[in-house]
């Protein structure tokens, strides 16, 4: 599915465009290889209708805070373009991105910006991100749609489901205690 045979973004970005839902789909992919006890979020980033790179959320044993799926995806994508630049290029995210991926999405020159979940319905962290706010103050022409296969990506969340059991800020506080 290449991007020049779908209509053209931003107006037709949102639910039922083929071209987001395939993308948001290949984003879901990756949001099911995370380990449990982490939050289940996967990215791609695309260009020209082709993924050029994926990420989900790394395990905590690496150590590395900046391990969050679209930081990993844009890692991935810089190499296989050879340049720390993606212009031209579209994320599609599982959620809305935080403060640091938001940052990161920006240096890179990517302006179309695509989530599933909306932060605030997060069933884990009610930390609330003002990402509008983010691109606001980013001072770029930035594109961002979400509410994308919003369903599908919060029954990850489910108790039942592949991840998390424990709420976050539980964890956090098991953790400390036992420190
Ligand atoms: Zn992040």
């Amino acid at each position: 599915m290449v991007r020049k045979e779908l209509p053209p973004p931003p107006a037709n970005h949102g639910a039922n465009n083929p071209y987001d839902e395939h993308f948001m789909r290949e984003a879901i992919k990756q949001a099911k290889k995370v380990k449990k006890n982490q939050l289940p979020i996967g990215a791609v980033v695309v260009r020209n209708g082709e993924v050029i790179g994926r990420g989900h959320a790394k395990d905590k044993h690496t150590c590395d805070p900046t391990n969050h799926a679209e930081i990993v995806a844009i890692r991935k994508a810089c190499k296989e373009q050879r340049s720390e630049r993606l212009e031209g290029c579209t994320i599609y995210t599982t959620a809305e991105p935080c403060q640091m991926c938001s940052s990161v999405i920006f240096q890179t020159g990517i302006r179309e910006i695509i989530f599933g979940v909306h932060r605030k319905d997060l069933p884990v962290r009610k930390k609330k991100i003002q990402f509008g706010q983010l691109v606001e103050d980013a001072g770029y022409p930035v594109e961002t749609f979400g509410g994308i296969l919003e369903s599908e990506i919060l029954k990850l969340f489910e108790p039942d489901g592949i991840k998390h059991k424990i709420p976050i800020h539980e964890r956090f506080i098991f953790k400390k205690a036992t420190a």
